[in-house]
């Protein structure tokens, strides 16, 4: 058996250690998106394949036997990737992804497909809006350049931004606390973000429940159907192997 586990998540973090404990040969691929990533106790392999046929190529150059894609759920292309790669190559594959959050009758959220209907979902007269959003898909917001944005990211910005923002760098996880002061300190009235779904990035949800803010929701972006399981525990038993968390 040779696993290949395609991260960049917590989740796939906890997996990488959990394979290397069960004695499971394995690679780590990053895609590249941070400056700095977590170390592996895993061979760690970092950048694009090159698209589905890159990734099968690698697959049968690698010897990989099993494929768990646990990437972020918004890396959809890195997922639909390794659905068809692994489909060409005959290579059983598990998707490690958490579940979504779900709204609550507290809440209140717009729920949107995509980008650019967050974009359209913002008020027409100026507000405050934190971008809890990856930095590549902030240019939109752009349109709307009478809004004040806070941004968040895991390294400081390399280059300009495509607007004047405030700009908070930090890697996370996040307390309620600590969410709840970031927002009543810069007086922050609509909260952007993905429904990335799992505990490290939901205190800012929790926070706007608590002050009453919306939150302009933005909704997993569509995958092909594939074997899916929520914890690492269940992906070391598709591999056939007992987890031992915490131990
Ligand atoms: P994406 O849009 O789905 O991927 C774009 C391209 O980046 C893929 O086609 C692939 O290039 C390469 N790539 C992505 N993940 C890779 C991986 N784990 N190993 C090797 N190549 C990878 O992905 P993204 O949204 O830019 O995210 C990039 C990485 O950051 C992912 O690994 C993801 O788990 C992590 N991450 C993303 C987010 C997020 O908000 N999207 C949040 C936290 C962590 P080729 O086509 O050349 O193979």
């Amino acid at each position: 058996m040779r696993a290949l586990i395609l991260g960049g998540t917590a989740d796939a973090n906890l997996l990488a250690a959990e394979i290397v404990r069960a004695g499971i040969e394995a690679a780590y691929s990053y895609g590249g998106r941070t400056r700095a990533p977590a170390d592996q106790p895993l061979p760690t392999r970092i950048g694009g394949f090159g698209g589905a046929p890159g990734l099968a190529d690698y697959i049968r150059r690698e010897g990989i036997t099993h494929v768990v894609d646990a990437t972020h759920p918004f890396a959809a292309e890195m997922s639909r990737n390794a659905v068809a790669a692994c489909a060409e190559t005959q290579t059983p594959m598990i998707a490690l992804e958490r579940a979504p959050w779900t709204k609550a009758s507290d809440d209140t959220w717009i729920e949107v497909a995509d980008v650019a209907s967050a974009v359209a979902a913002l008020p027409e007269t100026p507000a405050r809006v934190f971008l809890a959003i990856g930095r590549q898909h902030i240019a939109p917001f752009g349109a709307r350049p009478w809004h004040a944005y806070t941004l968040r990211f895991v390294d400081p910005p390399d280059g300009a931004l495509p607007f004047d923002a405030d700009v908070i760098v930090s890697r996370g996880p996040f307390t309620l606390d600590g969410e709840l002061e970031m927002v009543r300190s810069r007086s922050i009235e609509w909260i952007v973000a993905r429904n990335s779904g799992g505990d490290g990035a939901r205190a800012k949800i929790d926070a706007a429940r608590t002050l009453g803010l919306p939150v302009i929701m933005i909704s997993r972006p569509p995958l092909p159907e594939r074997s899916r399981v929520e914890n690492v525990a269940e992906v070391m038993q598709w591999l056939g192997h007992r987890a031992c968390l915490g131990a």
